[in-house]
């Protein structure tokens, strides 16, 4: 496609999205809180999963100000399911940045929007554009899979060369268009139209499209070789007192950040792990069971974990009662709890 076509091209996917728009809540506000909402919880995850949870989260907490003032195990409770926590702890910051940097009403500057919490590059750029209609490209990757194939672009998509390029020649359309539909409607066709396999014959723009006239939509995008997973063996121990369990809160940083866990140990080894563990924990161990080997798969990593129960004589540290446990416990050791009522 040259320059001179950016502006039809432009018309062409928005008046398409005009007219063909799924009926998602998202899409009928302009609410800076309800985009960035949305955004957010669509990273990685589709929209027929997170619908349920949108709308939970908007009626629990209908501005920002009230999921600001939330506490912090609310929001991961309510997000429990949708995976990938650190997304719930870091909507919950940028909800209270909103609050104490902007006064509750979220910024409209594309800088500020940035500056919040977990926002990134994409998410910024949907804000800017959907809510207040700014001509802020958001390149994710269904828009990079649309444009390569449009572009007949045969870099990989995964690389910030490509992706800069290409932002750039999605800043150049979106100023012929209103920007919020015209960035929806990328995203819609990406979603609904150029997907694997693309559905050319309903493609508003496959007159424009490198890959439909060149038979090539199977061959882009490109991607480089992906990152192999890392998978990890566990001791995990499931440690009771009559129907109360035992949970350690993560650290404040890393893979699961500050959620509830059951103590386990890198390795094979049930002896070194229960030293350790007894190392860690004031526990009196009555009776130690292996219960059942476990696999949980993270995006770049695979967690094998050997799950052990332990009986203790008296709950010294801090017990949950099993079937009313109250805060955020990653999926993972859902998975690990469910072994006792199995
Ligand atoms: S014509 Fe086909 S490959 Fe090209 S943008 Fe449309 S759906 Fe995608």
């Amino acid at each position: 496609m040259n320059p001179q076509q950016y502006k039809k091209f432009a018309y062409d996917i928005s008046e398409w999205y005009r007219m063909n728009q799924r009926d998602l809540p998202f899409r009928k506000t302009k609410d800076p809180y309800c985009i960035f909402l949305s955004e957010m919880m669509l990273q990685q995850t589709q929209v027929k999963t997170m619908l349920p949870y949108y709308d939970a989260f908007i009626k629990k907490f209908p501005t920002i100000n009230d999921l600001a003032n939330a506490h912090q195990d609310e929001v991961l409770t309510l997000w429990q399911g949708l995976g990938y926590y650190r997304r719930a702890r870091f909507v919950h910051e940028a909800a209270q940045q909103v609050q104490s940097l902007h006064g509750g009403v979220f910024p409209s500057n594309l800088k500020a929007i940035k500056a919040l919490k977990g926002i990134g590059d994409y998410t910024a750029g949907a804000i800017h554009s959907i809510a207040f209609n700014q001509p802020t490209p958001a390149i994710d990757g269904n828009v990079m899979r649309v444009m390569s194939r449009v572009l007949g672009d045969g870099r990989p998509i995964n690389e910030p060369k490509t992706v800069a390029s290409i932002k750039k020649i999605v800043s150049n359309m979106i100023v012929h268009e209103k920007p919020s539909d015209f960035t929806q409607a990328l995203m819609e066709l990406g979603a609904l139209v150029c997907k694997n396999p693309p559905r050319c014959e309903q493609c508003p723009i496959r007159n424009y499209c490198f890959a439909y006239k060149h038979n090539k939509q199977s061959e882009l995008p490109v991607k480089a070789t992906a990152i192999k997973k890392v998978h990890q063996s566990f001791i995990t121990f499931l440690i009771t007192y009559q129907d109360q369990v035992f949970l350690i809160r993560n650290p404040k940083d890393g893979l699961l950040a500050n959620m509830l866990a059951c103590p386990q140990y890198e390795g094979n080894h049930l002896d070194n792990a229960l030293a350790k563990l007894k190392d860690a924990y004031r526990i009196d161990i009555a009776s130690v069971t292996f219960l059942k080997k476990l696999k949980h798969v993270f995006t770049h990593r695979v967690w094998h974990m050997h799950v052990y129960q332990i009986e203790v004589t008296s709950p010294a540290e801090p017990f949950y009662p099993i079937n009313d446990l109250p805060h955020a416990i990653s999926r993972a050791h859902q998975k690990v709890l469910q072994s006792l009522k199995k």
